[in-house]
């Protein structure tokens, strides 16, 4: 699996004043880019190329673990955020009112946890086996899946997240983020099924369905599943079609397989047909 830099559910200016256009451009392009290509340097040639990232985040440490929960984290939380208000679902506010007494006090609860988060890391919202709503710190790259429970929400506090518009002020950001959060979003991420399955690894890894209910952030993000980028040569001339510099001149993108190339496009050399090329050896 190689994993590319998913497309962000909104345009890298959409969050301002809150979230400026140069911290997008930092932190979802250059910052999570950056995690996708260790993740898939640390991966490549090795057994874990093969599992899906959630396993990797339950079952590795080191800079693998770091990596992939980065990944996920990362997509996790620009894809809470909105850049239109959306008010919170009288669903969500009875459940936070049976587990947090008020609204006010989880809001209350959040902001300090996600002030108060030492260093690096992730303040969430996440659900129980049991389905009761919790507040949980992590630090660096941590991911409270790992400790079987299901995240609905996470605010990112890492300086990078906010050090280009607040400065050092974290507590002025998380309040910014709060009036971007997403709260239809959470209330879709309870009704998924999953990651109560996350307690048990073994059952993460073989199920197709947990997987399903487990993936919302990737379902919206990343993966596109390896695609062949082989290089193909004319039998006829020998010209050599790469799918990394496509073939601009005649409207082929960069990127592009071989076998997305349109049906009437021709060697550019001699001018024969697809079918007379041939993948390299
Ligand atoms: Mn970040």
């Amino acid at each position: 699996m190689i994993y590319t830099l998913p497309p962000l559910p909104y345009a890298s200016d959409a969050l301002e004043p809150r979230i400026s256009k140069e911290t997008i451009e930092y932190h979802y392009g250059k910052h999570l880019q950056t995690y996708i290509d260790n993740l898939n340097n640390l991966i490549a040639g090795t057994p874990y190329e093969e599992m899906q990232i959630e396993t990797l985040i339950m079952t590795t440490s080191g800079p693998i673990f770091n990596n992939a929960a980065q990944v996920w984290n990362h997509v996790f939380y620009f894809n809470s955020l909105s850049p239109v208000q959306v008010s919170m679902p009288l669903e969500l506010k009875d459940y936070l009112i049976r587990d947090f007494g008020s609204v006010e006090n989880f809001k209350e609860m959040f902001k300090k946890a996600a002030a108060g988060v030492f260093g690096s890391g992730w303040a969430w919202l996440a659900q129980d086996a049991e389905g009761k709503l919790v507040i949980i710190q992590e630090s660096n790259a941590g991911n409270p899946m790992r400790n079987g429970f299901k995240p609905l929400l996470t605010i990112d506090v890492w300086e990078h997240a906010y050090y280009i518009d607040y400065r050092n002020r974290r507590a002025e950001y998380i309040d910014r983020c709060w009036e971007l959060i997403n709260w239809d979003k959470v209330v879709k991420r309870m009704h998924s099924d999953l990651p109560s399955a996350v307690t048990d690894v073994e059952t993460v890894m073989v199920t197709e369905t947990s997987r399903d209910g487990l993936t919302e952030a990737i379902a919206e993000a990343i993966i596109e599943d390896e695609k062949d980028m082989r290089k193909y040569v004319c039998v006829t001339c020998g010209w050599v079609y790469d799918p990394v510099e496509g073939d601009p001149e005649n409207g082929v993108p960069p990127g592009t397989p071989f076998s997305e190339l349109p049906e009437d496009w021709t060697c550019p050399a001699c001018g024969v047909g697809k079918e007379y090329f041939e993948p390299e050896k």
